[in-house]
């Protein structure tokens, strides 16, 4: 048994998932593991090599040969901030646009691909300690976590935020085009045939729509630090 839960937090595009585990990991002092950032760098690194979207023996190809040389690592700034190296390149902002985000939803329905970064993502939080994010964590991943949750909003909000983020890096697409994308984005995450997107029996649905940061992150530590009695 883990001295410390494995905390899983999984839920559509734009639902908060990042802010809400970066606070949360903060709060607990745990770990904290962003699993998009690994499908993420996995289409840049798609993009930059030239192999296509639905090219599946390529990205598979691709994402094993990644993961047999350790080439996507996480590395904490002094500032605390989480910085994303693909290869040794810093490709924090990078994988944050709109396109390798599309991109990602796409890889990220390749068997082979998930397969190549499963045990990555398990040896990384194997211990407990850690919060992570993504989409398949309570199902797939990690279906023993301890405390896992769901995280979801209404598509408007998800899409409002979604902008937000965008313009904040200079990005300028419109309030019609970001929604399109957010709901292209659910649905290949949900309809997909390997690890789809869906809420883990046994995780606790959070519904962040008229919710603030502060308040989501609140419910999320409290519950964590009752399971974390329970296990000593
Ligand atoms: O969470 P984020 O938007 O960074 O994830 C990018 C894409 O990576 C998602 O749209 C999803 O298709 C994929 N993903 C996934 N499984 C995860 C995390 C992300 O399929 N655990």
């Amino acid at each position: 048994m883990r001295a410390r839960p494995v905390v899983a937090i999984d839920g559509p595009a734009g639902a908060g998932k990042t802010s809400v585990s970066q606070r949360v990991a903060e709060a607990l002092g745990y770990l904290r593991l962003d699993t998009g950032a690994l499908y993420r760098s996995v289409a840049l690194a798609a993009l930059i090599q030239g192999v296509g979207w639905r090219d599946e023996a390529g990205l598979t190809a691709l994402t094993e040969a990644l993961a047999a040389r350790g080439g996507i690592r996480f590395e904490v700034a002094p500032g605390g901030e989480q910085r994303v190296l693909l290869d040794g390149e810093d490709v924090t902002a990078r994988i944050r646009e709109q396109r390798v985000g599309e991109g990602a939803s796409f890889v990220s329905a390749m068997p082979g691909v998930r397969a190549a970064l499963l045990s990555l993502q398990r040896s990384q939080a194997a211990e407990g300690g850690v919060v992570l994010e993504g989409r398949d964590i309570g199902t797939v991943v990690f279906p023993d976590a301890e405390a896992k949750f769901f995280l979801t909003a209404d598509t408007q909000v998800r899409a409002a935020r979604r902008l937000d983020e965008l313009r904040a890096r200079g990005e300028v697409p419109s309030a019609s085009e970001v929604e399109a994308e957010v709901r292209a984005r659910d649905a290949r995450d949900m309809e997909r045939a390997v690890a789809p997107l869906r809420q883990a029996e046994d995780a606790l649905l959070v519904d962040s729509s008229r919710l603030d940061l502060e308040q989501v992150v609140a419910l999320i530590v409290e519950r964590v630090r009752q399971i974390e009695a329970a296990l000593r």
